[in-house]
């Protein structure tokens, strides 16, 4: 085994890699599990506080879900990935990184459902347009009546089905909700946990519905713009590489600033000193020797999945956790980055389709993305899987789904597509299956028994945070390390 070298960091832009030869002073401060936003941002906190991070990661390219692969001639992402800029700290930090490699972009997604395409997010006013009058009326008429009533009646959901009735009516539940989430999951909302829907769908209020509909004819009340409409101008921050630079400029400043960024580089296994309170060091396997390395660390925060740092903890970890973790399952995602002999192809930044094989079509040259040749475009075809299936594996039944699909949204024709390249993560989503809540507590309540352990971030948190979340998710881990509180650093 060898350890992880300090006295070589911050000399080059380049990550050493796994197995880099033992140095004289290994010790980092603290261990970074995971190069996502959430780790990258946790590292480039400690590292500006000066203190010595080993970052490391499984893949030989940075950037976790939000990341960017460069394929032939041209650059693809794992899912379009545009950051927002609610998060002023964070999008400051982000601004001075990334400098001239940062591109503003208007938002301007849609959703195609029922024949026609609206604004994404959604809007009532642009639903009122397109819809059969019939439906619609349908829809108003039960989100009105189920929203009455389960205020009268308060229930606690029983799972995903019942919460979507609650916060839709069962109308607009039907319509659009349960086939799409069906699809989207590939099992019925009756088997998810209704935690998902409660935590991550928008409500749409009815009274907000009644407010649209009086303001489409003219009525309009005093309040300041609504949230939706405040959504649909926003600025998003990209690049001409796509989602590649941002990653690889954040890693390039926590190497600057005298630390280590370790690819290539799979967690396998964790030290605990021997009263079993305290996590000692790190060991990781190099995904293309299988060589293992170990770094000792006097604080680690992990943002790779609960389940898998859970299992990095071997025979330490207790068996009924071990069981819970098992139950701590992701969704993958399986990408298809086309490149289409085609100036554009779609007249938005991406689209949401609820009756395809994928779920959304980017096309990152609207927000700025260099093509080459320029007289072609890129597309991202974004669908969920299972690790195997014909989707991971790209199989041809799936391509020629795809292309069937591209076809009948007049997207893109088969001869139209030059190359098409699969990118893909078993970490797509988590799970929120029916009655996952103790299991994560249950390992949770693990981590948090240990001194100087942290999980946070998508993976680590089992939750769904945008990136600019994900990163102040870093931010506070990272603080807590430093003992930062939030009341000191307002002082
Ligand atoms: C299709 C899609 C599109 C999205 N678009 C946007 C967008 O436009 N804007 C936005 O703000 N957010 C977007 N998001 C959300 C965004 O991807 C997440 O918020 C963000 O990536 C979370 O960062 P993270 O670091 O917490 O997790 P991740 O990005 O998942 O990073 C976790 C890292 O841990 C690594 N890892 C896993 N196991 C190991 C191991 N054993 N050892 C070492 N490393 C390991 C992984 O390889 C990965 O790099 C999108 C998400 C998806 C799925």
């Amino acid at each position: 085994m060898t350890q992880a070298d300090f006295s070589t960091a911050g000399s080059a832009s380049t990550h050493p890699g796994p197995g880099t030869v033992s140095g004289e002073s290994p010790k980092a401060h603290t261990a970074i599990l995971g190069g996502g936003p959430c780790g990258l941002y946790a590292a480039l906190t400690l590292a500006k506080a000066g203190k010595k991070v080993v970052l490391i990661e499984k893949e030989e390219v940075l950037g976790g879900l939000a990341r960017g692969h460069k394929r032939g001639e041209n650059f693809y992402d794992l899912g379009v990935h545009m950051l927002h800029a609610f998060d002023q700290e964070v999008f400051e930090t982000m601004r001075d990184i990334m400098g001239d490699e940062r591109i503003e972009v208007d938002l301007n997604a849609k959703i195609k459902w029922a024949g026609s395409f609206y604004r994404y997010p959604l809007q009532f006013t642009d639903m009122v347009k397109g819809m059969n009058p019939f439906i619609l009326f349908k829809c108003c008429a039960g989100l009105l009546a189920y929203q009455f009533y389960f205020k009268l009646k308060p229930r606690v959901p029983k799972d995903a089905e019942e919460a979507l009735i609650q916060l839709y009516g069962r109308p607009l539940y039907e319509f659009f909700f349960r086939e799409f989430t069906h699809r989207y999951w590939g099992f019925p909302p009756t088997e998810m946990s209704a935690t998902f829907i409660m935590t991550k769908m928008p409500r749409l209020s009815a009274v907000d519905v009644i407010r649209n509909a009086l303001a489409k004819i003219g009525i309009k009340g005093n309040k300041v713009e609504a949230v939706e409409s405040a959504l649909s101008k926003e600025t998003l921050h990209y690049s001409r590489n796509g989602a590649e630079a941002m990653p690889r400029l954040v890693a390039g400043e926590i190497e600057r600033l005298g630390c280590h960024v370790i690819t290539s580089a799979e967690v396998s296994g964790i030290s605990l000193d021997p009263d079993g309170k305290r996590v000692t060091g790190i060991t990781y396997r190099n995904t293309k020797t299988g060589d293992e390395s170990s770094v000792a660390c006097e604080n680690v925060i992990s943002t790779i999945p609960i389940r898998s740092f859970a299992e990095a903890f071997g025979d330490a970890l207790p068996d009924e956790v071990r069981q819970s973790a098992k139950q701590l399952r992701n969704k993958g995602v399986a990408v298809y980055g086309l490149l289409v002999n085609k100036e554009k192809a779609i007249d938005a930044l991406y689209i949401y389709y609820r009756n395809h094989v994928f779920h959304r079509v980017g096309e990152p040259k609207n927000a700025g993305l260099t093509v080459n040749p320029p007289d072609h475009t890129v597309l991202i075809v974004e669908t969920t899987c299972e690790v195997g299936d014909a989707k991971w594996n790209g199989e041809q039944s799936v391509i020629d789904q795809i292309v069937a699909d591209l076809e009948a949204e007049k997207i893109c024709t088969r001869d139209d597509i030059v190359e098409t390249h699969l990118l893909r993560t078993p970490h797509g989503y988590p799970v929120f299956s029916l009655g996952f809540e103790p299991h994560l507590e249950s390992v949770q309540k693990f981590i948090d028994g240990l001194e100087n352990a942290q999980t946070t971030g998508r993976q680590g948190g089992f939750c769904y945070p945008n990136m600019h979340k994900a990163m102040r998710m870093g931010a506070t881990a990272a603080e807590k390390v430093l003992g930062v509180t939030k009341e000191s650093k307002e002082e």
